[in-house]
């Protein structure tokens, strides 16, 4: 039967453009469907509009610091008008980019919701197309629980577009989203609270991570409730929020953000025409070639719940591509050693194993420690510390994991993944020269293991 289109992927998000984008540069028809905004979650309510907030709310530590150097600065004033203006505009910019890069790739692009009608059907603004192959890209939407006056709280989705900063934030969860967005709001001058209905944030990250970030956002002034969660929210005759935790006590707050996870986006997509199966998460189903129960459709990125970052995404279509496409290029994804970063204020940059996960893996592991000054803070009153820390196994000295709390611990971590996947040991550390004065030489230099 003749289709008409090879691949047809719904989503234009990360996954679904680089999947788009290559397989129709290996000759393929390709028909993409887009039903908000092009470049998905990451380009416009993701990592891209949250770094350039994170950005801004730096400048406020930037200006302090400043007079330790001589700067004498007028009382610095904030408009987040002005932020989110800007930001909207580069957006804007990035969608239009999204959208060359598909169309002068020869990919279709048909701007609607698309639903499967049956496993080689799609539906899409009242048109049906044909397709050998569906791709369903279709990502995730922030999960809020249904506490009673859940309706008076936003997501991250709503923050971006917020018409001014909330004077008091209540941000709620110990995620990569909840940590980030308190650093944000409380960067920019907003009264924040982070409320963690665990004993510490950032579950599955590096035991001394958490406890150095949670020491740091303490010093810097943030309100950090743990062992807390939300019974009800209330709103008040002069449109504030009244917020009665668990316990019993009770919070105000003008914003009430949260941050719990996110579900993957599924909504009318007509998944009953198909065999497709989800998983007990509700995540779609699909074996290690992204493959889902239904023969001709596959599934990639947020939407199958692996690893929810959008270099995953990336790799993850670019693996589907070759698969179908250019089999003979087709390489698994390795989901081993990926690093990542919490742009926190303080950064977090992160890879390969924690000391939790080493020692229960059975590895003879060797840690090295260290905390200092960032050079830059010696002329100034800020007391931040920076965290570096090797996770090594004894046996082989092979590195298993590098993690850092700093300024720009991403940009660093970056480098070090490198090393880490080429298998590097403690003496390739060793005997790498530092760059000087750098950060960075720290994780070069570090010779006392502080636990073995
Ligand atoms: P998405 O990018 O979500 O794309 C899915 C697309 O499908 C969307 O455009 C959606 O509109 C469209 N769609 C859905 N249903 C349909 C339908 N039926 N028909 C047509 N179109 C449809 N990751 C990082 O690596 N670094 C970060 O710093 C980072 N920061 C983040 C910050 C926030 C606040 C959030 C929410 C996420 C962040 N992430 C970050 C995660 C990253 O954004 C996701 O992992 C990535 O976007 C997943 O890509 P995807 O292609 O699976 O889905
Ligand atoms: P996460 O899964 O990272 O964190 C969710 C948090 O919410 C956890 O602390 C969890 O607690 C808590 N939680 C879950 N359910 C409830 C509930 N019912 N009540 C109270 N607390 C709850 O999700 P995020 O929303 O922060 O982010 C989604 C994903 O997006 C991330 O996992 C990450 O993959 C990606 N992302 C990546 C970024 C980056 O690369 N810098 C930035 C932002 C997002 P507990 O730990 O106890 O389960």
């Amino acid at each position: 039967m003749a289709y008409d289109f090879d691949l047809y992927v719904i989503g234009a998000g990360s996954g679904g453009v680089r999947a788009a984008r290559f397989a129709a540069g290996f000759g393929a028809k390709v028909g993409v469907a887009e039903s908000r905004y092009l470049g998905g979650t990451c380009v416009n309510v993701g990592c891209v509009p949250k770094k350039l907030l994170v950005y801004g709310a730096h400048f406020a530590e930037d200006f302090e610091q400043a007079s330790g150097f001589g700067w004498t600065l007028d009382e610095a004033q904030f408009d987040w008008s002005t932020l989110i203006a800007n930001k909207d505009r580069e957006i804007n910019r990035l969608n239009g980019i999204y959208r060359n890069l598909l169309v002068n790739s020869g990919v279709t692009l048909h701007e609607g919701h698309a639903k499967i009608v049956d496993p080689h059907q799609i539906e899409v603004n009242g048109e049906r197309f044909t397709a050998k192959n569906i791709l369903i890209a279709t990502g995730g939407w922030p999960q809020i629980p249904d506490i009673p006056g859940h309706e008076h709280a936003i997501s991250s989705n709503q923050a971006f577009f917020l018409k001014e900063l909330p004077k008091r934030v209540l941000v709620v969860g110990g995620g990569y989203i909840a940590v980030e967005f308190a650093g944000i709001f409380h960067g920019l001058g907003a009264q924040t609270t982070l409320l963690y209905r665990g004993e510490l944030f950032l579950r599955g990250f590096d035991g001394s991570v958490r406890k150095h970030l949670q020491e740091e956002l303490t010093k810097r002034g943030m309100d950090l409730q743990f062992n807390a969660d939300i019974e009800r929210i209330d709103k008040q005759a002069d449109g504030s929020l009244k917020v009665t935790l668990k316990d019993g006590r009770q919070l105000e707050a003008d914003c009430v953000f949260y941050a719990t996870g996110r579900r993957p986006m599924l909504d009318n997509l007509g998944l009953e025409n198909t065999a497709v199966k989800l998983d007990k998460k509700g995540f779609v189903e699909v074996d290690e070639q992204y493959q889902t129960a239904e023969p001709s459709i596959l599934a990639l990125g947020d939407v199958i719940g692996r690893v929810q970052l959008t270099p995953v995404a990336l790799a993850e279509g670019m693996a589907v591509a070759r698969r179908l496409f250019k089999p003979e290029q087709y390489r698994p994804v390795d989901y081993k050693m990926i690093p990542t970063a919490v742009f926190s204020l303080p950064n977090i940059g992160t890879v390969g194993l924690t000391e939790e996960e080493a020692r229960d893996a059975g590895h003879d592991v060797v840690i090295y420690e260290s905390r200092f000054r960032p050079m830059k803070l010696t002329l100034t009153e800020c007391q931040e510390r920076t965290l570096m820390k090797l996770v090594v196994d004894g046996k082989s000295d092979k590195v298993l994991g590098c993690h850092m709390v700093g300024p720009d611990a991403g940009e660093i971590v970056q480098g070090l993944a490198i090393a880490l996947k080429a298998g590097a040991t403690k003496r390739h550390f060793d005997e790498t020269i530092g760059v000087h004065p750098t950060a960075a030489e720290e994780f070069v230099t570090m010779r006392t293991p502080v636990a073995g």
